[in-house]
């Protein structure tokens, strides 16, 4: 892996104003991500998950500057996507796609396949002449598993993960460097899930892409990603290499999070963690820890007053945030 990360994250925010009154004013706001930073090399994969509501979506959406984000800086191949001018912008997109988790919500049911995955090679005029324009969506159908027989079809005709694929040809259409996979398998079978991530997986080998896996399950995200962010009300509070964090998890939501990820073993068991209450509301997010008042081992007069930062917690750039771990 080269050491310049094709993506780096530093200190994203995302703040989602809530207005009120008779004059709309800003009343309060949401605290989607809350000082977010990490960094992907090319060709690997990051899985982030956490509960929903923790930020991951929004930190996707964020470094593709589909949203806005409140303060922070997205690098891409050392280029600052956060300062990027709408032509700049533009251009960068084909550079960095993005798969949603509702494969039907996000195809025009109006369009035909060939025409939904055209719209991007007309858009970046990637193929001027008609016989080559249809050739490159077969061959792009080809490249997920359909085949030329679905070129004139409507979504409508197509199961889940179908339509999931027609969406990874659509993100494939403009040869990026970077997929955004935002819950792309969650709404999937379990048995189809898999044979959406070993197409992910093939075609990573294939095009030397890489990956933001983000998904709600940690037990989704083990086998395709390199390494895993959990996040937890807008902060990563552990990332660490996929092994070492699935074996060693050091940060007391880690543990509970895992502990619900069924074994396929019946001779292994393993005591499930229930955590103590809800996730907090974002719009007040709990001072100190934010995760705190589910934690069973908080210290009072300590977590609940400083907020704890990502510290190393091992070998290979495994780092938690928590006061008492590793401890
Ligand atoms: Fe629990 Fe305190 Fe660690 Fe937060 S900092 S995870 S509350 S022990």
């Amino acid at each position: 892996m080269s050491s310049t990360p094709l993506l780096k994250v530093e200190n994203l925010v995302k703040h989602f104003p809530i207005k009120g009154g008779i004059l709309g004013r800003t009343v309060d706001k949401v605290h989607a991500v809350d000082g977010v930073s990490f960094e992907l090399q090319a060709g690997e994969t990051l899985g982030v998950v956490g509960e929903s509501g923790c930020g991951k979506s929004t930190t996707g959406r964020c470094i593709l500057r589909l949203i806005e984000p409140t303060s922070g800086t997205v690098w891409f191949e050392g280029k600052n996507v956060t300062a990027m001018g709408t032509t700049e912008l533009r251009s960068m997109a084909r550079d960095m796609q993005i798969i949603f988790q509702d494969p039907y919500a996000s195809l025009n049911p109006r369009m035909t396949v060939q025409a939904i995955i055209g719209e991007a090679l007309t858009i970046h005029k990637l193929t001027p002449d008609p016989a080559a324009y249809e050739a490159r969506i077969v061959e792009l159908l080809q490249t997920v598993g359909l085949s030329a027989d679905h070129l004139r079809r409507y979504p409508h005709e197509f199961s889940g993960g179908q339509r999931q694929r027609i969406g990874i040809a659509r993100a494939l259409a403009v040869n990026p460097k970077l997929i955004v996979c935002d819950e792309a398998v969650s709404a999937l079978d379990v048995s189809i899930q898999a044979q959406v991530i070993n197409l992910l997986e093939d075609l990573q080998s294939q095009f030397g892409l890489t990956y933001l896996f983000i998904a709600h399950d940690l037990s989704v995200v083990e086998h395709i990603s390199d390494r895993v962010a959990v996040m937890y009300l807008g902060r990563i509070v552990e990332i660490a290499a996929s092994k070492d964090l699935y074996t060693r998890p050091q940060h007391p939501y880690t543990e509970a999070l895992l502990s619900a990820v069924p074994i396929p073993d019946p001779q292994v068991k393993r005591t499930r963690i229930r955590l103590q209450g809800d996730v907090p509301n974002p719009i007040k997010p709990p001072p100190g820890c934010h995760f705190h008042t589910r934690c069973s081992i908080a210290q009072k007069g300590l977590c609940d007053v400083q907020s704890p930062v990502l510290k190393p917690a091992g070998a290979d750039g495994h780092m938690v945030a928590c006061h008492l771990r590793p401890g």
